[in-house]
């Protein structure tokens, strides 16, 4: 299964839940209605706007569609060797 690293730039993230919408087992609002990233639904170690989820090849075109949702470009995913699949470079 791939791994991928997923992270919310919280400083971009205007709350619009598009990212939680289409991916809600990755992606929650959290207090300051920015987005979360979850491990399938999980918060292993607590909140964080990053991390590292081993995903199914489905998971994984599902986290990107949430991740093309959202307007302000805040979420970014990374493959296991670090490249950035999106946005794309
Ligand atoms: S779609 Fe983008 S702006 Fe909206 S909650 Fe998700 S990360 Fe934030």
């Amino acid at each position: 299964m791939p791994r991928i690293k997923v992270k919310v730039d919280p400083d971009l993230c205007i709350g619009a839940a598009s990212c939680v919408t289409i991916a809600p087992d990755t992606f929650q609002l959290n207090a300051e209605n920015k987005a979360d990233v979850l491990d399938h639904g999980q918060e292993p170690g607590g909140e964080s706007y990053e991390r590292e989820l081993e995903v199914t090849q489905s998971e994984m075109e599902n986290i990107l569609l949430g991740a093309q949702s959202c307007p302000t470009l805040a979420i970014f995913v990374y493959d296991e060797a670090g490249k950035q699949l999106f946005p794309e470079m």
